[in-house]
């Protein structure tokens, strides 16, 4: 059955230029773009995406990163599409990322790490409704 997920070309990635080869492998792993939009977020909007991480250590230095330039926030369609993305994306320290993986091609470090993807059905019913409205989404 067909699945949707939530997922972010990060502000380092749009940086260097990655994102039309980051989109490139996503196509060819056989996901639909749903949805996708380039915006920047403030350090609040960040900071209210990544709540879950708010007692981490590194969740300062996180809402900084992904309010530092554009993004692309996308909605991405396809069977199996959460688990399959976090397969494609890689480990969240490219230095551990499988060859081949997102992360591994595009990532520099754990905090500047190129993708995000939902990592369940809840985070990414939630992160879908925090960046998109039902009429965006067809
Ligand atoms: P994402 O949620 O962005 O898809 P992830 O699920 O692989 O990544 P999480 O544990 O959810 O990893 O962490 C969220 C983000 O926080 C990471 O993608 C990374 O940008 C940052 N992060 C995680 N661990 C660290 C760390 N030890 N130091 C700095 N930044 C980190
Ligand atoms: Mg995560």
């Amino acid at each position: 059955m067909s699945q949707r997920t939530f997922s972010i070309i990060k502000p380092d990635a749009v940086r260097n230029g990655d994102t039309g080869a980051i989109l490139a492998e996503i196509a060819k792993a056989g996901f639909k773009i749903v949805s996708i939009k380039k915006m920047s977020i403030s350090r609040q909007q960040a900071e209210g995406f990544y709540h879950v991480h708010a007692a981490r250590p590194f969740f300062g230095e996180l809402c900084e990163f992904m309010s530092s330039g554009p993004i692309f926030p996308m909605v991405l369609e396809k069977e199996n599409a959460i688990a399959d993305l976090r397969k494609l994306m890689g480990a969240t320290d490219p230095a551990k990322a499988e060859v081949g993986t997102i992360r591994q091609k595009f990532a520099a470090s754990i905090g500047e790490n190129a993708i995000h993807g939902s990592d369940g059905e809840d985070t990414a019913a939630f992160e879908i409704g925090y960046f998109f409205a039902g009429v965006e989404l067809k």
